[in-house]
């Protein structure tokens, strides 16, 4: 069965992207620990990160810098933080996190954000990703 971020790179389901090249994929994650919370994913669908073969894990974390430094300079934040977990959506993806302080690191604390806004903070990013 496909995977939920298989269906986003097929364009099956929408989701708010930030950037996207011919192998890597980043959209805001559907319920942020804090504004700009993003997933940047392989458009291969492989599981576990250390299964990916290692071109494209080091793709993978070069592309996610790229997509963190647009985050940097668009959402007020100390840095972007970065996190793998994986136990919710079995295809592989790294968490970038605009951090205001290490609480944004906790998956148990959410913000809630208008569809509205998480389309203009996407396009916010996606101009900084694509300049
Ligand atoms: P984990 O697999 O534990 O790293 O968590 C999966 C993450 O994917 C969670 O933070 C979810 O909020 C996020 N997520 C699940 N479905 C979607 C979706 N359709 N669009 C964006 N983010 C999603």
């Amino acid at each position: 069965m496909m995977s939920v971020f298989t269906k986003i790179i097929t364009g099956e389901i929408p989701a708010f992207k930030v950037a996207e090249n011919e192998d890597f994929i980043a959209f805001l994650d559907i319920n942020p620990n804090a504004p700009g919370h993003t997933l940047c994913v392989p458009k291969k669908e492989v599981d576990y990160i250390f299964d990916l073969d290692g071109m494209t894990y080091f793709d993978l974390m070069d592309f996610s810098r790229e997509v963190a430094i647009a985050l940097k300079e668009e959402v007020p934040c100390l840095r972007v933080g970065m996190s793998v977990i994986g136990l919710e959506v079995p295809h592989v993806h790294v968490h970038l996190i605009p951090l205001r302080d290490m609480e944004d690191m906790r998956f148990s604390n959410k913000v809630s954000m208008s569809k509205e806004d998480m389309q203009d903070l996407a396009d916010r990013v996606k101009a900084r990703f694509d300049s």
